[in-house]
């Protein structure tokens, strides 16, 4: 294998950089983790990595946000130390060579339309469910990508009604979606996370019955032919059968969707970012 048709690729969490070298038919050469620290300690610890594998036909990178699409920057996350990293271009000086960029969810998406519960069908939303809430649409005849990725975690959503005394914690919104279902809310309001619980049903009922609603919402705004579920909170088996049946309820037969096929699990598992990474070098160095 000519050296040349290597690609690199970059999954850029908030805890970690998940680092990959895949060939030019997918095929992963070479993987590793390192921690995210401040951002130059982090991005020269990618590079030194990558030196080992240079030079590549492209480098994908998919970044945790909120992101310039078009410019490729880390914007104003409150990740310290990130705010406005130019991420792209630092990486572009260095192995000279053509980057593609996304934020982490929007290449998941990507990743999981074109190899994972996705294959086949026209378009997916993919929605992360964890630290916080993202959620990214992709079709197959996106040409062109927005400025920033919607921040679909933050929707209104209608309140369980065995879940009023709780707040919400979003420091924008309190109640918002991400604010009432993402992981940080499940531990703030019972004490653990779902997995840990002794007796998790009621709280998976109110879980999925927020991300019910939030599918109902998608279905009707964008229809995709599959939503997608990932992200830690989504580890815990059975939220995803409660999220079908909400929304087949909440929708109560006015959309045509059949939510029990449309809401999946992720069909490319924990490595949708680096998968959507490789998806981006390959589509750059064309
Ligand atoms: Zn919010």
């Amino acid at each position: 294998m000519l050296k040349r048709h290597r690609y690199g690729c970059i999954e850029a969490g908030g805890t970690k950089f998940v680092l990959g070298v895949f060939d030019e038919n997918g095929k992963v050469i070479a993987r590793t983790v390192i921690p995210t620290t401040l951002p130059q300690e982090t991005l020269n610890a990618a590079m030194e990595w990558f030196d080992l594998h240079a030079p590549f036909c492209g480098i994908g990178i998919a970044s945790f946000g909120p992101c310039d699409i078009e410019k490729g920057i880390i914007t104003n996350t409150p990740k310290r130390g990130w705010e406005n990293t130019p991420i792209a271009d630092i990486i572009r000086r260095r192995f000279l060579c053509p980057v593609g960029f996304d934020t982490d969810v929007g290449a998941a998406a990507q990743a999981e339309l074109i190899h994972g519960a996705g294959t086949g069908h026209s378009s997916v939303v993919y929605i992360t469910v964890g630290t916080g809430i993202g959620g990214a649409y992709s079709n197959i005849n996106e040409q062109t990508k927005a400025r920033t990725r919607p921040e679909m975690g933050h929707i209104s959503v209608t309140r369980h009604p065995e879940d009023t005394d709780f707040d919400g914690i979003c420091p924008f919104h309190k109640d918002c979606l991400e604010g009432l279902a993402s992981g940080p809310a499940i531990t703030e309001r019972w004490g653990t996370s779902l997995s840990k619980m002794e007796y998790p049903e009621k709280a998976i009922n109110v879980i999925g019955f927020y991300l019910g609603q939030f599918s109902v919402t998608l279905a009707a705004t964008l229809a995709p032919s599959r939503i997608i579920f990932g992200g830690g909170v989504m580890g815990t088996k059975e939220l995803i059968g409660t999220i079908r049946a909400s929304a087949s309820q909440i929708n109560n037969g006015y959309l045509p969707t059949d939510f029990h096929q449309t809401i999946v699990r992720p069909g490319t598992g924990a490595d949708s970012g680096l998968i959507g990474a490789y998806l981006l070098a390959k589509a750059a160095a064309l």
